[in-house]
């Protein structure tokens, strides 16, 4: 059995409310989520697939800063840990004010070779969070292990994988010395894994959904864009939304300045049962 020594991911537990050079008056007080071992993640991130290294993915992570955001998600696959790091540098902020995701991409060198690596390009002494980008059959046992040392070496304070779902997890963690604290998925009103997410909090481990606005695809969806202009809110604000309320972290990714701080302001409103109801159906597997 895996370590149980972190308790089992509750509610959001306190708020972010710090201010920090950047951030707006209205800065979002973003809920934390307690990862254990005294590690709170910032339930809202910054997603920075996609952005291109240089310019646009400082601009971006600059934006999100003064939005208020405080965790940015990125990967090795991404190239642009680099320029993460430069933009994170530049704002000021202190570093135990960030919380910081880089994913091992499993199909090059071992993990410890690789977080070197990350952590030299993010200018970093560790990161808050390290994760298997996708499970190798076969390898996953190696792989974890190397993330378990990784973390007991100080240079990932939590560690967690990435596009596990249940049977994949529930392998790892019987193999496994320390539980992942996250697993991050593809997870939004259209592709809603709701057996996951049922398994992950009965696991103690925290679901992260990664694509939660379906890369831009849903947001014209008739039932999304009714629930949103019943509340005056964007198509985007909802599909977020109806995410935390699912006790789920989200990382949108934009590379607009009015998205980012769009996609922030989801803290002071709540989607009714009948709309989360609504929303939990539009995924056609529910149906099924
Ligand atoms: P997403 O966040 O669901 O959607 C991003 C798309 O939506 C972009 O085209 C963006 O366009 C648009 N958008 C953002 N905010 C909007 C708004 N308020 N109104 C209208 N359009 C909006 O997609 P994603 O990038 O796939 O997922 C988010 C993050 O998850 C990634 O950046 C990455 O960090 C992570 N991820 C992880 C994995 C994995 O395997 N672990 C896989 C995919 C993604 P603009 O940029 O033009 O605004």
């Amino acid at each position: 059995m895996p370590s149980m020594d972190a308790p089992p991911p509750g509610e959001p537990t306190r708020a972010a409310a710090e201010g920090g050079p950047g951030a707006p008056a209205a800065a979002n007080a973003i809920p934390l989520r307690d990862l254990g071992g005294g590690v709170m993640m910032p339930v809202l991130g910054l997603g920075v697939w996609q952005l291109a290294a240089g310019r646009e993915t400082e601009q971006a992570v600059e934006w999100a800063l003064e939005a208020g955001y405080r965790h940015i998600d990125t990967a090795t696959l991404y190239r642009n840990e680099r320029s993460v790091g430069a933009a994170l540098r530049a704002s000021g902020i202190p570093r135990e004010q960030l919380f910081v995701t880089t994913k091992w991409l499993p199909v090059r060198r071992g993990a410890a070779a690789e977080i070197g690596r990350s952590l030299e390009r993010l200018g970093l002494d560790r990161v808050d969070l390290y994760l298997i980008h996708w499970p190798l059959p076969g390898r996953t046992g190696r792989g974890w292990r190397a993330l378990e040392s990784i973390r007991e070496r100080g240079l990932a304070r939590a560690i967690g994988v990435s596009n596990y779902g249940e049977h994949r997890l529930a392998g790892l963690l019987a193999g496994a010395r320390r539980r992942p604290a996250v697993d991050q998925v593809h997870f939004s009103p259209l592709h809603h894994p709701a057996a996951l997410l049922d398994y992950c909090r009965r696991s103690g481990v925290v679901l992260e959904a990664y694509s939660p606005l379906e890369r831009g695809r849903a947001l014209e969806h008739p039932v999304i864009v009714g629930i949103a202009r019943r509340l005056g809110r964007s198509p985007a604000q909802v599909m977020l939304r109806w995410a935390l309320q699912h006790d789920v972290v989200v990382i949108p990714k934009s590379a607009r300045r009015e998205r980012i701080r769009e996609n922030a302001r989801i803290f002071d409103f709540a989607l009714s049962a009948a709309e989360m109801a609504a929303l939990d159906r539009l995924d056609p597997r529910a149906a099924a």
